[in-house]
């Protein structure tokens, strides 16, 4: 469960994020749907402790990533904005790599690496230097890399960006399992159609603000309007949407 209240962020004179609250469940998939610029990566980088806050705080099932970010960070695999890998090794040996950081023995890493490669279908690529990898694999690979500890939680900031339909395919397939196999998923994006096809329950961010946070059926009706799109829309600049012939 991630859970942050009040969150403020300030960059000089900019308000980036002006008292977030929100909430993730355990056993859902929860999009941060915005806009470019609403704040949804200042959200997740707060959210997985790489900022801090000038205000609020934010809990990682139940540990605060302020006070104990040691604690939050261990229950949370984090799949950041356009992702890198290291290019010199292999996808296999960055998944490893990884788990070794996370503190795991060589037996238990090599495992986990096995079992990743198998069930995002990296087979064909897991041994070769991540140099010349396509965004698709490059994503599977740090996502891998993301799981290798087994996150109850997992935050992903635009996973779906640069990738190809197969991969978003395996992408939805796999967030889907992870679900419905308990884990708490928050994943932020700036496309309708993404959230509106992968989510138990929806945040609109919009200036730093939290609009709504509801399930997509309870955003189209509390809009008015069939279409999340126009929802969306409505929701993030009411007085644009009424601007008509
Ligand atoms: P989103 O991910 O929703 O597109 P961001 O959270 O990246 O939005 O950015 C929110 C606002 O904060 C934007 O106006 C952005 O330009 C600004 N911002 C984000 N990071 C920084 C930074 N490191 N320095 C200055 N401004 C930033
Ligand atoms: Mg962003």
């Amino acid at each position: 469960m991630i859970e942050a209240r009040a969150l403020i962020k300030r960059f000089g004179t900019l308000t980036a994020l002006d008292g977030v609250s929100l909430r993730a469940a355990d056993g859902r998939i929860t999009g941060l749907l915005g806009p470019n610029g609403a704040g949804k990566s200042t959200t997740l980088r707060i959210l997985y402790t790489v900022l801090r806050p000038d205000g609020g705080e934010a809990w990682i099932d139940g540990a605060s990533v302020l006070a104990h970010s040691l604690e939050a960070r261990r229950r949370m695999g984090v799949l950041p904005h356009g992702a890198g890998v290291y290019p010199n090794l292999t996808a296999r040996e960055n998944i490893e790599y990884f788990g070794a950081l996370h503190g795991l023995a060589r037996a238990v890493r090599r495992a986990r690496a096995a079992q990743l490669i198998a069930r995002l279908e990296m087979q064909p690529f897991a041994d070769r230097a991540a140099k010349g990898f396509s965004q698709g694999e490059r994503v599977k690979t740090a996502l891998a890399r993301a799981l290798v500890h087994q996150p109850r939680n997992l935050l992903l900031d635009e996973p779906t960006s640069g990738l190809d339909v197969m991969a978003v395919r395996t992408l939805r397939r796999l967030l889907g399992e992870l679900r419905d196999e308990g884990h708490c998923i928050l994943f932020s994006s700036h496309v309708m159609q993404e959230v509106a096809a992968l989510c138990d329950e929806v945040i609109v961010i919009a200036g730093g603000r939290v609009v709504v946070q509801a399930g997509p059926d309870e955003l189209k009706a509390r809009a008015g309007t069939a279409s999340l799109e126009e929802a969306f829309v409505r929701l993030i600049d009411p007085n644009g949407a009424q601007d008509g012939p």
